[in-house]
Formats: structure tokens, sequence, C-alpha cells
């Protein structure tokens, strides 16, 4: 792609695979990858650590605030950092994806983690991003906007089975009542509901490969891209 600056966001629930197929689509068009979620964990790591109420959103703000939540670009994919400390690896704990969804319908949260997303836009200007509100909030001007879905089974096995990758140990029961739980918070939120936003391209990943999903998105977004390009 010759544009300069490109968003590409993609939303959906949790366990569709959103993570992984972003950093495939970024790697295909050599552009940079953004995991919204990483941020709301490692707010949710802090919580967890100083004791705050996962339900103070003004608490949770000045967490977020007072730290340098950033993500080191060298690596693929980029970790996250509270500071000098690498959380990638913390944040993925099921203590912490219990908490994270109270935490992130907080709205002084969201206020404070929409400009670090943007912030990292303008830094990384061709970026996929994926979280539950990019193109409905965040980005909601992106040159591409996809909705990523599938069926809950689906989605659990596939968690159950990233899970067993890493090494951790795997309780189907409890990943499908997390998706649940979270879905449910996510969806009926006040702030920034996880919703398929109005022009996006939905893709329901439930009956496609990995590859399958990232070429589809690829071939919408050089179609967009190619349209688009024409026009100006
Ligand atoms: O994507 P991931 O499952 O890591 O996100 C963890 C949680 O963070 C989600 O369940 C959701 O509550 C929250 N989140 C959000 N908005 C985003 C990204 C994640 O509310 N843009």
């Amino acid at each position: 792609m010759a544009s300069s600056s490109c968003i590409i966001t993609i939303d959906g629930p949790a366990g569709t695979g959103k993570s992984t197929v972003a950093r495939l689509l970024a790697d295909r068009l050599g552009m940079d990858c953004l995991d919204t979620g990483s941020l709301y964990r490692a707010v949710s790591v802090l919580a967890l650590e100083t004791g705050t109420d996962p339900e103070d959103g003004p608490a949770l703000a000045t967490l977020a605030r007072d730290v340098d939540l950033r993500f080191d670009w060298t690596q693929d994919p980029p970790a996250m950092y509270i500071g000098d400390r690498d959380v990638s690896s913390r944040i993925r704990d099921l203590d912490v994806s219990s908490v994270v969804s109270p935490v992130a319908r907080q709205p002084e949260l969201r206020s404070v983690l929409n400009e670090v997303q943007r912030t990292v836009a303008k830094r990384r200007p061709r970026l996929v991003t994926e979280g539950r509100d990019q193109g409905s909030v965040v980005f909601p001007d992106a040159d591409v906007r996809f909705f990523l879905d599938a069926e809950e089974e689906i989605r659990t096995q596939r968690r159950s089975l990233q899970m067993a990758r890493r090494g951790d140990k795997v309780d189907d029961d409890a990943i499908r009542t997390d998706i649940r739980r979270r879905d449910e918070i996510d969806r009926s939120r006040a702030t920034a509901p996880l919703v398929q936003p109005e022009g996006s391209i939905l893709v329901d990943s439930t009956h496609l490969t990995l590859e399958e999903v990232v070429d589809c998105m690829a071939d919408h977004v050089e179609r967009i891209m190619h349209t688009t390009q024409g026009e100006s």
C-alpha cells in the first residue's frame, strides 16, 4: 500500500483471535499492530496490586495517568510495559481477565486510555488496532473497520488452545464462563459498548482458518484502498 497513513480497526468479542489476526494482517501489510486490551489489562494488574476497587473509575484513571503505559515495539508482538516492568505475560492470567471488564467499563479510565491509543496512532500512523471500540469510538474515521465474530464454543476452544500452548493449566468451563461474563459486561456497558460499528465489515471466523480470515481481510483492505486511491 502506497498511502503513508492508514488505520485499520478490528473489534469483536473475547476469544475471536483478534490479536493474532491483527498481528498477521499487520505483518502482511507492513503495518504496526496495537492490542488495546493490553492497556486495560495492565491497569487491571495495577488495580489488583494496589487493592483499588475495579469499579472506582476516578482512582483507576489516576493509576493509569501516574504510570508510563508503553509498548516495546522492537518485539513481535510488542511487549506491554508499566514503566520498566514487562507485564506481557502477567496480563494474560485469569485473575486479571476476571477483573478487566469491570475495570474497562469505567468512563474516566476509558478516556485516559483512548488518548494513549490516539497518541500511539500519531506516532505509528500505519496501524492495525484491535479491541472493542476501535471502529466505533476511538477511530471512527479509520480507513477500514472490521468486526470479527465467531460462535461462543469455537471461541472457548481457541482460547483454551492458546493457553495450553503457553503451558498454562486449562479449564474449559472457567474459560467459557470468563468469555461469557466479559462479553455480557462489554456489550451492556454505558460507555463504548461492544457493538458492530455501523458501516464496518463483519467477518465470521467460526468456519474459517486463521489464514482464511487474514486473506479475507487483506482482500477487503486491498479493494477499499484501491477504490479510495482511485477517487482521490
Ligand atoms: O482483547 P482482550 O480480551 O485482551 O481485552 C480484555 C478486556 O479489555 C475486554 O474484555 C474488554 O472488557 C476490555 N477492552 C475494552 N476496550 C478495548 C479493548 C479491551 O473495553 N478497546
